[in-house]
């Protein structure tokens, strides 16, 4: 037997499932708050194996944004949407109108933009029929590939934490580590060159490698992830995959600061108060990896770069108020993230009741 959505007791305000028979849309819209505004988020275009598979991962998904968001600063709540489907068999131009359709019914309450299973194109056919959607291409009014500012804003979050362990918000002399030197890690990597850290890599990809061993020689490479970790570093920067911070790797990683862009780097709950009571830095990823969502928020209001880049300037002020939240209280930075993101959401719940609230 399974969870129906009341019963899980998540806390969502609103969840919309969306079928077209005709193009074969099935869809589910997810909504955890709109108290900061209307929630934004990406569709996942995923073959889900069940029905319950595509709500949890809705849910989950939906209420990360929603906390994403908040420590962002941007005036959104949390949504997030979920295409049930095999995106390369399964995507056409009518099935994403549909889709299109429904999120347009939904008045501006949610924004769509990317996530797995979708790209740029798929956003500007859904442009044709709805405004509420964002990571169109520059040629619709779309701001482009947010890891421009994705790995500013993991680099700002780096000087932050730089800040808070050695006094000094500078990577001069540090020796950073980066997993993974896709389209974050290497401009990540170009980052911290400029500012006078040397760099260290590894990628699964050899073309990824390459391209670091072509532009930047002097950038060192090992053979893997587990070398990374273990290797005498002072940031870890996870910029691949999900769960690197996992019950093997945590009791042994050596860098005194961990600070990347990929999502989800904690395998599982408590690895944040493992990694704090061996002494370890851990900026939360939805709080340092938020620069591409700024990107595209940005976009409801004329693409400015300038303006995005500013707004993702703040996740360095964010991350050292998380970090000294966390010392203050003896908790973990996620912790405290958590705490920060839910009074942003409780503050603005209360301004908007007190602001519906009749006179007299
Ligand atoms: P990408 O696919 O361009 O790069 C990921 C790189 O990691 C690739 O080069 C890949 O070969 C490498 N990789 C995969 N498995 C690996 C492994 N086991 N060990 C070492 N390297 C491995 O992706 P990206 O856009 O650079 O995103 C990186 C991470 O940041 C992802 O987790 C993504 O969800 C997250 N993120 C990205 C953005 C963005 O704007 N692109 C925004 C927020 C979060």
């Amino acid at each position: 037997m399974t969870l129906g959505v009341f019963e899980r007791g998540t806390g969502h305000e609103q969840v919309v499932f969306c079928h077209d028979p005709d193009s074969g849309l099935e869809a589910i819209v997810g909504l955890y708050s709109t108290a900061l505004g209307p929630g934004l988020g990406g569709t996942r275009f995923y073959p889900y194996g069940t029905e319950d598979a595509a709500i949890t991962d809705v849910l989950n998904l939906s209420k990360g944004m929603a906390y994403k968001n908040a420590l962002a600063g941007i005036p959104h709540g949390g949504g997030k949407a979920v295409i049930i489907g095999d995106p390369s068999t399964d995507k056409s131009d009518a099935l994403l109108r549909a889709y299109g359709h429904f999120v347009d019914s939904l008045g501006g309450r949610y924004i769509t933009a990317c996530d797995m299973g979708t790209a740029v194109p798929d956003m500007d056919i859904i442009a044709g029929v709805t405004r509420h959607v964002t990571s169109k291409s520059p040629a619709l009014g779309g701001g482009g590939d947010p890891s421009v500012l994705t790995a500013y804003g993991v680099f700002r979050g780096m000087l932050a934490c730089a800040e808070h362990r050695w006094g000094s918000a500078s990577l001069a002399g540090k020796r950073v580590g980066i997993a993974g030197v896709g389209k974050v890690g290497h401009l990540l990597l170009e980052h911290v060159l400029d500012s006078g850290g040397s760099v260290v890599v590894t990628d699964v990809r050899q073309e990824a490698i390459d391209k670091v061993r072509t532009a930047h020689p002097e950038v060192d490479v090992v053979a893997d992830t587990d070398a990374l970790i273990g290797a005498d570093l002072d940031v870890f920067a996870p910029c691949a995959l999900g769960g690197v911070l996992n019950d093997v790797t945590v009791p042994v990683l050596r860098a005194p600061v961990v600070c990347g862009a990929a999502n989800n780097q904690l395998d599982h709950d408590g690895l944040d108060a493992e990694l704090a009571a061996r002494g370890i830095l851990y900026a939360p990823d939805y709080l340092v990896n938020a620069g591409g969502v700024i990107n595209v928020a940005d976009e409801l209001h004329g693409y400015s770069f300038e303006r995005a880049r500013a707004r993702a300037d703040r996740i360095f002020g964010t991350t050292k108020q998380v970090l000294e939240h966390a010392a203050s209280e003896g908790i973990p930075p996620a912790s405290a993230a958590d705490r920060i993101a839910e009074q942003r959401m409780r503050d603005a719940a209360s301004r908007k009741g007190s602001a519906a609230e009749p006179a007299g």
